[in-house]
């Protein structure tokens, strides 16, 4: 007797001495775009492609739709900055400004309760979106079989998409570390610390990068002890200028939060239920050992593309574990494309959206492109921090002769009246043409304002151009403007 495999749902059946047997796919879909990933690069790219006339299938791995975002990033981890941050402003700051409240406390689990609804109702929002836009959704792990077809295996077994396209949004994960093991509830990742039982005494946050910073100021808002261990000099992450660094490094000890800095964990055990935690100096030195009840170890988040299937279409990662594609989003595979934190660039929610869009854009045939000199970046600290562009770091080592234009909130009107002074604004500009180079914000409402800054560095604008566009009074934006002031004509008004 000879077997012949089917690929596709059809029974199985005798054609002379041949036993034809079907693989059991339950169901098939033709597509002309597969989008294995729902989370903010994969679903916004899912929307756009349907919009434009594609046949877009979504494939998500995960119950909920949203992907780290909306489940276990920038929702929930925003939720719990905001409520902390009313609740540190009801007790220590109400009575400065005459409002009594009498005792003010915080319910822990409806804190919790509060972030879930936020992401339930935006996680479901996306389906609704998926049947508004007609893209299909089909739940399960997607792997690539070929570059025309798409296996997923979900709870009702197998089911294949034979597609024209496919694009891989399949995210990040958090990056392991060596020789630790996370029970998530006292030694937590992002996702762990964003769902505790209870406020800790002391939290040990490894890593003073975004993410520690963010979770760190939560539980020290509620209370917690926090000390954040970050092995090089500065806080912040990647692409913060050094100025800022040091800003937000004063205000939040000013606030209560700890910092060793240069300082490297080389151990985190349990003991009991106490968690002790090794440090020494970055660059050697005595030991030390660290009781906490809780560490949160935020060291970075690596690219995932487990089960993808990237073997069967000879796709080959970089050295850092990345995708690599060309400025179309296209992989080595003609008709494969990826995006988001599986490719290269900053891990953002809003640069995996937006690489989506150029992509399916440009798999229908348009010549979109994306500008990854004008992705902003912001850290949802008070005050928030928020920039775009070039650190005077960046241009001194790119010996780029620049003009600096700095305004203080001390000095806005606004900022002033409402007592939220701290922090300023520097636009960096190129020396010989007044071009914008760069825009860093600490300050009031820092994180809405860099969009102005975005938008100006997207078009091309000269200081000159920001600062002789009339600003609302009294608004924090006064400062920007006059930062641009000082950096065009070397004096703002009100400073
Ligand atoms: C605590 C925290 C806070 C953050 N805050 C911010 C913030 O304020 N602003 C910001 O811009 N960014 C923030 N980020 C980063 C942001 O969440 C990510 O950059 C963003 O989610 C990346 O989007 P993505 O679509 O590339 O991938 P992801 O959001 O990771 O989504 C990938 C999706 O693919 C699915 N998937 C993977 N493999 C498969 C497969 N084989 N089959 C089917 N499905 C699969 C996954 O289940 C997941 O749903 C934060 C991250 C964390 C952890």
């Amino acid at each position: 007797m000879v077997y012949i495999i089917l690929n596709q749902a059809t029974k199985s059946f005798r054609s002379g001495g041949i036993r034809v047997i079907a693989r059991a796919y339950s169901t098939t879909h033709d597509a002309d775009l597969v989008v294995i990933g729902s989370g903010p690069g994969g679903y916004v790219a899912a929307i756009k492609a349907a919009q434009l006339g594609l046949k877009t299938v979504s494939v998500e791995k995960d119950p909920t739709l949203g992907g780290t975002c909306l489940n276990v990033g920038c929702i929930p981890s925003k939720a719990l900055l905001h409520n902390s941050h009313l609740y540190h402003m009801a007790k220590h700051d109400f009575k400065n400004r005459g409002i009594e409240v009498g005792a003010v406390n915080f319910n822990f689990e409806k804190m919790m309760e509060y972030k879930r609804n936020a992401v339930k109702a935006l996680t479901g929002g996306i389906g609704m979106l998926f049947q508004k836009n007609k893209v299909k959704l089909v739940r399960g792990v997607g792997t690539i079989i070929n570059p025309k077809k798409v296996e997923v295996a979900g709870e009702k077994g197998k089911e294949v998409i034979n597609t024209k396209n496919i694009l891989i949004a399949t995210g990040s994960e958090v990056t392991p570390f060596p020789g630790v093991t996370f029970d998530q509830t006292q030694i937590v990742d992002s996702s762990g610390a964003l769902s505790l039982p209870k406020v800790p005494k002391k939290m040990l946050v490894i890593g003073a990068g975004v993410i520690g910073l963010e979770l760190g100021s939560v539980y020290q808002r509620l209370g917690a002890e926090v000390l954040a261990i970050e092995y090089i000099d500065t806080i912040g992450g990647a692409g913060i200028d050094g100025e800022v660094a040091k800003t937000l490094h004063k205000i939040l000890a000013k606030q209560g939060m700890k910092f060793k800095l240069s300082t490297k964990v080389t151990g985190v055990k349990k003991e009991g239920n106490n968690i002790k935690v090794e440090v020494e100096p970055s660059k050697g030195g005595t030991k030390e050992t660290i009781d906490c009840d809780v560490v949160l170890i935020s060291i970075g988040r690596r690219p995932y593309t487990k089960d993808l299937g990237l073997a069967n279409v000879g796709i080959a990662l970089d050295d850092r574990g990345r995708v690599p594609v060309n400025n179309k989003f296209a992989t080595t595979v003609p008709g494969i494309y990826a995006i988001g934190d599986c490719i290269h660039g900053p891990m953002l929610a809003h640069k995996a959206e937006d690489e989506g869009i150029v992509c399916v854009e440009c798999i229908t045939g348009m010549n979109s492109h994306f500008n990854y000199d004008a992705i902003p970046s912001v850290i949802y600290t008070t005050p928030e921090v928020g920039w775009v562009g070039k650190s005077e770091e960046d241009l001194k080592k790119e010996g780029k002769a620049y003009k600096v234009g700095k305004f203080p909130f001390l000095a806005n009107s606004r900022a002033k009246t409402n007592g939220e002074p701290d922090g300023f604004v520097k636009v960096l500009s190129d020396k010989a043409t007044d071009v914008i180079l760069g825009t860093h914000i600490i300050g009031p409402g820092g994180g809405e304002l860099i969009n102005e800054a975005v938008l100006a560095q997207e078009y091309g604008a000269a200081a000159e151009d920001v600062a002789r566009v009339c600003h609302a009074h009294p608004t924090c934006a006064e400062a920007l403007r006059e930062a641009n002031m000082a950096a065009y004509c070397g004096k703002p008004i009100n400073f």
